[in-house]
């Protein structure tokens, strides 16, 4: 007897073959007002040396499929969660994107994204399928190579940082701090270059491995503060 699709059994994804390399069922931290989950895909063109997923920057070879039961799992969370963001690695790494954000679309959840903007051309055509996007913005743009270690990386951030701010979409850019690898002049220069851009809504954010933040290194109050004025909305974590 033929299987029957029904909300609770939503028929298969042939298309979708998004690699998927974790997933949190539930979270308060990572879409702004919203308890969401999380999907971690897999894939990243950069190298950053602070990443905080190391383990999803290789694209595996997809020999099963990591995404039917995802997005099983949450067609199950209908109801009870609001939105589905999709993070990484880098979640624009991989064509297949743009099927499982409609397929979450359909279900009636909001869709976020967390990228670091390698692809705008991209971006570009997934701005409008989803609501709300975290921007990683590493450097300002002379800094940008030394951090991802590829060549014109910086180029390709901030054509995507331009593209959500002429959008319009809901955002967050957000920078992490390893003061090894960035100055104090640089991260004031690239609130101010934000600033000119039109960013409105910023945050810093400490890189977790603390081995490479000696304390003396941490920002002080006045340099916050100048970073402060830059923004509309700021936020300092960690
Ligand atoms: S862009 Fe993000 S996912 Fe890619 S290497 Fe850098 S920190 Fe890791």
């Amino acid at each position: 007897m033929p299987s029957v699709a029904t909300l609770e059994n939503p028929p298969p994804s042939p298309r979708v073959r998004l690699a998927v390399g974790g997933l949190t069922p539930l979270t308060t931290i990572d879409y702004p007002s919203r308890l969401s989950a999380v999907v971690y895909c897999r894939g990243c063109p950069w190298r950053c040396g602070y990443c905080h997923n190391a383990s999803l920057q290789s694209p595996e070879p997809q020999t099963v499929d990591t995404w039917t039961p995802v997005r099983n799992f949450l067609n199950r969370r209908r109801g009870l969660l609001d939105a589905v963001v999709f993070s990484g690695g880098e979640p624009t790494s991989q064509k297949a994107l743009f099927a499982a954000v409609r397929e979450i679309a359909a279900l009636g959840f909001e869709v976020g994204l967390h990228t670091a903007g390698p692809y705008p051309n991209r971006l570009r055509q997934l701005l409008p399928l989803i609501d709300w996007v975290g921007m990683d913005i590493k450097a300002p743009l002379n800094r940008y190579d030394a951090i991802t270690g590829v060549p014109g990386s910086g180029d390709r951030a901030f054509a995507s940082a331009r593209l959500i701010l002429d959008h319009g979409i809901a955002y967050e850019f957000r920078t992490t701090l390893d003061l090894t690898l960035l100055s104090r002049d640089d991260v004031v220069r690239l609130a101010e270059t934000l600033a000119d851009l039109g960013v409105r809504n910023f945050a810093l954010q400490r890189a977790r491995d603390e081995k490479r933040q000696p304390t003396s290194s941490w920002l002080d109050d006045a340099t916050i503060g100048r970073i402060e004025s830059c923004f509309v909305n700021f936020v300092m974590r960690g």
